[in-house]
């Protein structure tokens, strides 16, 4: 499954992130994801939480933030936020487009967790 993989390499990430920032207990990931990134959001947390297991962030919780599409209206000179990934045209005039701005992220943006030692609580 495409997700597992992508789910071993964020907590790949993570951890050495953690070790670099001196978090000693990671109690939270934050990513972003793009709607166009292809990525199905409910497989990634599902395989998120399987690939945890046994490793320094098992516990931890996989925050999703969605990133929309956002297009470069060359109509309006302006980005646009589509309310809907598709069709790729610029909502105010209709001038389609493929210049996306945004939308293909798939980006751990921060980490949240303690300096105490894991398995101090439950
Ligand atoms: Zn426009």
């Amino acid at each position: 499954m495409h997700e597992l993989s992508i789910a071993h390499s964020l907590v790949e990430l993570a951890v050495e992130a953690a070790e670099n920032s001196g978090i000693r207990r990671v109690q939270a990931l934050y990513m972003k994801l793009g709607v166009l990134s292809g990525v199905v959001k409910e497989a990634l947390e599902f395989s998120f939480d399987v690939v945890i297991e046994g490793t320094p962030l098992e516990g931890a919780r996989l925050v999703i933030e969605d990133v929309p599409v956002k297009i470069f209206c060359p109509n309006c000179r302006e980005a646009r936020v589509l309310p809907e990934p598709f069709p790729m045209r610029c909502p105010l005039c209709g001038t389609k487009t493929g210049q996306v701005i945004e939308g293909r992220e798939m980006e751990l943006y921060a980490l949240e967790g303690g300096e105490e030692d894991a398995g101090d609580d439950n």
